[in-house]
């Protein structure tokens, strides 16, 4: 009998990891079993990218890898054995699937549809594994080779590969079943929390938010906590009847600490500009238009909308540039350049695109992604404590760590 290797975890990752098993295998003797808790594998996958999937971003190795903050060096192996060139490679000459290149180097289907690229994926494995649907695993045992218990009966593997993904997105199936399982196994699991998350203004803040809901700014964007600035980011901020959202604050929602009570985030409306030169700037405007309100003069910078907001909190918005006072100008300054805006709660793991913490990586093989607590268990994907920013580079990491374990266990 070939060898029998059991993927549990039908997502991204455990679908990138079948397919890899049928290219790389070729004629060797292996039986593959995807087990998958929903009714039909890959639900994640289809919501990716707004349902058009951004597959991944097409970089060197070398500079993908600074996309994944902490986890940067481990994955680097991974990257560079199988890139964004081979994942574009593999779509568009194995599974017939033409693709294009957007903004920001991010690669999505001709076709937009995260629905194709998800059937796609089942199409191309079908002659190849058998996919067991609607079955939970519930326990991993490792006396010899691997016995996994579910509600529908007991399967036996020679070895495993654990796919189900992290915490977010909950009704996608990913319950935090990888933490529970890896974690009954001996393994760490490093604390668990959003990552790419929209974040919830606090009271104070929220009638701004919601005044300006759907105005977008480019902005700075800052973690304060404890006295301490402990994390910046530039991009899109997009305001919401919540909150803040769009790039930069999904970015940048990783470093909100759990504990959110001396936690804030700050904006950067003038971000090119330090404070010196932009309270510079504003003088030199307040004295070539005197006669015009302040707001008008601050809408060269920002949608004019958040220049009526910024002038309404400063008690300015009836004021013409020659009325105004150096503590008027003080205020607009400090509120360009440091917009405060409070933190209801910690950022909401289920509205979060992905899960920050998980299996401890000192304890996984970079260069096979093989368990150092129990051999012959390989562990990627979300399960992993690896995030990337938002750009294809979460899907990226489950294709390239997919391919080490799968070349991994058939190359033993
Ligand atoms: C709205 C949204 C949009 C996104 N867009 C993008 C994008 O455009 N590009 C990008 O790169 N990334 C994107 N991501 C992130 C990306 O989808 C994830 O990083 C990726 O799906 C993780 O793959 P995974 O296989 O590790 O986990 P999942 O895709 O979550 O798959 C885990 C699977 O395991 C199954 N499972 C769980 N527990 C068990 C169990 N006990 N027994 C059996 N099966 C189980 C689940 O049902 C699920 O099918 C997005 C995420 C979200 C939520």
């Amino acid at each position: 009998m070939g060898i029998r290797i059991g993927i549990i975890g039908g997502g991204a990752a455990g679908l990138f990891a079948t397919c890899q098993f049928k290219r790389l295998a070729r004629g060797r003797d292996i039986d593959v079993t995807v087990i998958e808790k929903n009714t039909v594998p890959g639900m994640k996958l289809t919501l990716t990218g707004h349902g058009r999937c951004n597959i991944t971003n097409l970089k060197e190795a070398s500079e993908l890898k600074n996309g994944y903050h902490e986890a940067g060096n481990f994955i680097y192996p991974a990257l560079r054995q199988f890139g964004p060139e081979d994942t574009i490679r593999f779509f568009e000459n194995e599974l017939g699937l033409p693709l294009k290149e957007e903004d920001n180097n991010r690669i999505f289907p001709v076709c937009d549809s995260a629905v194709t690229v998800r059937d796609t994926l089942l199409s191309y494995i079908s002659d190849r594994a058998r996919i067991i649907t609607d079955t939970k695993v519930s326990a991993i045992g490792s006396a010899s080779g691997f016995e996994v218990l579910t509600d529908k009966g007991r399967y036996g593997f020679d070895r495993i590969i654990l796919s189900c993904g992290g915490s977010s997105f909950a009704k996608t199936g990913s319950t935090g079943d990888s933490y529970t399982l890896a974690g009954s196994l001996g393994h760490t699991i490093e604390p668990v929390k959003a990552a790419l998350a929209p974040v919830r203004a606090e009271s104070s803040s929220a009638v701004l938010c919601r005044e300006l809901s759907g105005v977008s700014v480019s902005a700075g964007v800052s973690v304060w906590h404890e006295g301490r600035k402990t994390a910046s980011y530039e991009g899109e901020v997009l305001f919401a009847e919540f909150g803040l959202t769009g790039p930069a604050v999904m970015e940048i929602s990783r470093e909100i600490p759990s504990d959110i009570l001396n936690a804030y985030l700050e904006l950067d409306l003038v971000p090119s500009e330090s404070d010196e030169e932009f309270d510079r700037h504003l003088q030199t405007l307040i004295d070539e238009h005197a006669d015009t309100k302040m707001a008008n003069l601050l809408s060269r910078f920002i949608p004019s909308s958040v220049a009526a907001g910024i002038t309404s909190r400063t008690g300015t918005e009836d004021l013409y540039a020659q009325g105004f006072t150096r503590e008027n100008r003080r205020k607009i300054c400090r509120e360009m350049k440091h917009l405060k805006i409070g933190i209801d709660r910690a950022p909401d793991i289920d509205r979060a695109y992905v899960t920050r913490g998980g299996v401890s990586l000192r304890e996984v093989d970079r260069k096979t992604m093989e368990s150092k607590i129990v051999p012959g268990m390989y562990i990627i994907g979300e399960a992993l404590d690896i995030d990337g920013i938002s750009g294809g580079y979460n899907l990226q990491a489950c294709m390239s760590e997919a391919y080490l374990a799968a070349k991994s266990i058939l190359d033993r």
